[in-house]
């Protein structure tokens, strides 16, 4: 593999192992014009899930990697420190669903100790959230997405193949109440179901709850399905019968999504176009998927594998972060996203 050296400035360690030297903290510069700032790392533990959403995993579910094929706690600790110190400062913990692995709680802890990680937070699919709420605010997660498709049961069933939603918004109270702010709903909404923005406008209206509405992305196996998305303008338009959306704040964690208030409410709703509009060019993310390859484009199947890097000396392993940050194009146009499920690669 051609490796590019880069010359970011920041001061490096050529000792083998892991040393705990301050975050230069700034964002990384790709030597792009404009270049954008790569602050932010999706970290995807587990690529197993309790759920078999329809546009995200085939009904009889992927074939799981066996245990030595994900990366360990201390793979994931280390690969985030090295991280930080190129200038990564923002941490989501995805999956698979994050919470059905054992010790996710204390992964956490371990990754919101880490010098330089300014921002923890986790995405789940809620389920297994109720009585965890406590111990995760502990760990020091700043903030949670839980991702809901539907408020209604029924709906919820047929989207997940058969879950159940109670538990979910039990999961959401239990998330607002132990402070986990804010709290975002994350709502993909599929052609056919979209009168539920009526549900969940009541949600951001009645809690404190940001309800992201996401255009279902054709990434992965199931882009063969019958799923289309519901565009950003269309969801407006709905939602526009409900009051006048005026331009909010975006809740802590930036993002590419754009919110906007009804009055009255005590939440915002968003909306993440990633298919009408294009923010490919604002693009700050690199993924780390759970069997340890970096992807820089979620529409991109070229991947790098850097498990091998990541006990041996930080240097080579930020030489390799940076090849791949330096292979990003920001056009997701110009990708193709491959075979690999969204539970895959941590959405
Ligand atoms: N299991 C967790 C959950 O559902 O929140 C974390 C992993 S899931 C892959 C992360 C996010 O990706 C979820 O909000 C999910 O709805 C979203 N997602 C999955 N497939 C998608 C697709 N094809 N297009 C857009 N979003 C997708
Ligand atoms: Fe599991 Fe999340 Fe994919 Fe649903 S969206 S199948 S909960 S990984």
């Amino acid at each position: 593999m051609k490796i590019t050296t880069g010359n970011d400035g920041h001061s490096r360690s050529a000792m083998p192992g892991i040393a705990w030297e301050a975050s230069p903290g700034k964002g990384l510069d790709v030597n792009r014009t404009p270049a954008p700032v790569i602050d932010y790392l999706r970290v995807s533990i587990t690529d197993r899930c309790n759920f078999r959403c329809i546009y995200c995993m085939p009904p009889e579910g992927v074939h799981a990697k066996l245990h030595e094929q994900i990366l360990s706690f201390e793979e994931i600790e280390r690969f985030v420190f090295v991280a930080t110190t190129m200038g990564v400062s923002r941490v989501r913990v995805t999956g698979g669903e994050p919470l059905v692995r054992k010790g996710c709680t204390g992964l956490l802890a371990r990754l919101a100790a880490l010098p330089g990680v300014e921002d923890l937070s986790l995405t789940t699919n809620g389920s297994l959230l109720a009585g965890h709420e406590e111990q995760l605010r502990q760990a020091g997660l700043s903030r949670i997405n839980i991702s809901i498709d539907s408020l209604n049961p029924q709906r919820f069933r047929r989207i997940t193949s058969g879950r159940e939603l109670r538990p979910v918004l039990a999961g959401l109270e239990r998330a607002l109440d132990a402070g986990l702010a804010p709290v975002k709903v994350n709502a993909v909404m599929l052609e056919g179901i979209e009168d539920d923005v009526e549900a969940f406008v009541r949600l951001a209206r009645e809690r404190p709850v940001h309800v992201r509405f996401i255009e279902f992305m054709p990434i992965g196996r199931r882009r063969g399905g019958d799923w289309r998305f519901v565009s950003r303008r269309r969801l407006m338009d709905l939602i526009g019968r409900f009051g006048k959306l005026e331009p909010a704040h975006s809740p802590a964690g930036g993002g590419p999504a754009r919110y906007f208030r009804l009055d009255g409410m005590l939440g915002t709703v968003g909306f993440i176009s990633s298919m009408s509009d294009h923010f490919c060019s604002r693009c700050n993310r690199l993924r780390l998927t759970a069997d340890g390859r970096l992807r820089n484009c979620l529409f991109s199947d070229k991947e790098v594998d850097v498990r091998p890097f990541i006990g041996g000396d930080p240097d080579i392993l930020r030489r390799v972060i940076r090849y791949s940050i330096n292979s990003k194009r920001f056009n997701r146009l110009a990708e193709d996203p491959g075979a690999r499920t969204m539970a895959q690669l941590g959405g």
